[in-house]
């Protein structure tokens, strides 16, 4: 473990001109993976801003629009009784996400902060571009079992490992961030991005922005929802792959359709092709085969993870058909 600087300040102002001070402090909440990374001398901070003293806790709902505190944690969300109620498929998806052990440290900001990486990124005696930006990628040609089969580069082909974020980006959530130039919103879409020639960035903050909170338009999708995620083992393992789906059906014809996957693409990958195809169309098998059959096109696999070219489209079927059974 590296030595660094630490302060716990009680303003958002104060903990972004303290990060705006140092360009190597970072903002620590939960700690779940940055403490991981600091320990085994990845990530290298300075300075940790310790942002738990900071007012970013909470759910709350007012003129139909969800608003989660940045610092709330994924076991309250997950519990929270408007989320299990209203917003299903994130309450199931954060359900999924680790351990509860995990659940009850890592906040909501944290989960979306989590770096993208792949087993690689943490073997230091290994080239990683995301790690080491200009060493290599040691996935590319090695053992790539859990890598991307949407939306890589040739710099890396790792996936982003939250559950959490695949609904998220499924529910059209939209990120408040607060900075130096003031206070922005993100879409959800918007805020993972893919690694292109830079795979060193996850995501489209900008130095010293603090994300506040995330909302969440209250929509049709309570009744018919269901997040399914396949891994090796029952807990605490990332998604092989996983799919978000949500349905607005009306007399048996989806009106609606929102449907995500994840561990596939280095950032939660949203399938707007395949929920366009579903609208208007029956609620059975044969419409699904469709959207998993569009959802598939342009995914292209490496030596090791080809049978995610099977497993996405058969998971995406089998997801919307316990959504529409929901
Ligand atoms: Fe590093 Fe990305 Fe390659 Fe993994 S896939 S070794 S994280 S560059």
């Amino acid at each position: 473990m590296i030595t660094f600087d630490y302060i716990k300040p009680s303003a958002n102002k104060a903990a972004i001109d303290a990060i705006m001070k140092n360009q190597n402090a970072m903002f620590i909440a939960g700690g779940t993976n940055l403490v991981d990374l600091m320990k085994r001398g990845i990530t290298t901070p300075e300075k940790l801003v310790d942002i738990n003293n900071l007012p970013l806790k909470g759910v709350n709902k007012s003129n139909n629009i969800l608003s989660i505190g940045a610092l709330t944690l994924n076991s309250e969300v997950a519990e929270h009784e408007t989320v299990v109620k209203q917003f299903p498929l994130l309450s199931m998806a954060l359900k999924a996400g680790a351990s509860p052990q995990i659940r009850n440290m890592a906040t909501v900001g944290g989960n979306m902060m989590q770096r993208t990486r792949c087993p690689y990124f943490y073997d230091t005696s290994m080239p990683c571009n995301k790690r080491a930006p200009g060493t290599g990628c040691g996935a590319l040609h090695g053992y790539n079992r859990m890598h991307a089969i949407f939306g890589m580069s040739e710099q890396c082909i790792a996936v982003h490992p939250s559950d959490m974020c695949v609904a998220l980006v499924a529910l059209d959530a939209v990120v408040t961030v607060s900075g130096p130039k003031g206070e922005r919103k993100i879409p959800f879409a918007s805020f993972h991005r893919l690694p292109g020639d830079h795979p060193e960035k996850d995501n489209t903050l900008e130095k010293g922005e603090l994300i506040t909170s995330v909302e969440i338009k209250e929509n049709n999708f309570s009744k018919h929802a269901y997040y399914l995620k396949v891994r090796d083992r029952a807990s605490y393992a990332f998604a092989l792959v996983s799919v978000a789906a949500a349905l607005d059906i009306q007399n048996n014809i989806i009106h609606d359709a929102r449907l995500a996957m994840g561990g596939v693409a280095h950032k939660p990958w949203r399938l707007k092709a395949a929920e366009n195809i579903l609208k208007g169309k029956p609620a059975t098998e044969a419409s699904f085969r469709l959207a998993a059959q569009m959802a598939m096109q342009g995914a292209k696999a490496f030596e090791y993870n080809a049978f995610k070219l099977k497993l996405a489209p058969n998971s995406i079927i089998e997801a919307l058909t316990l959504a529409s059974k929901a």
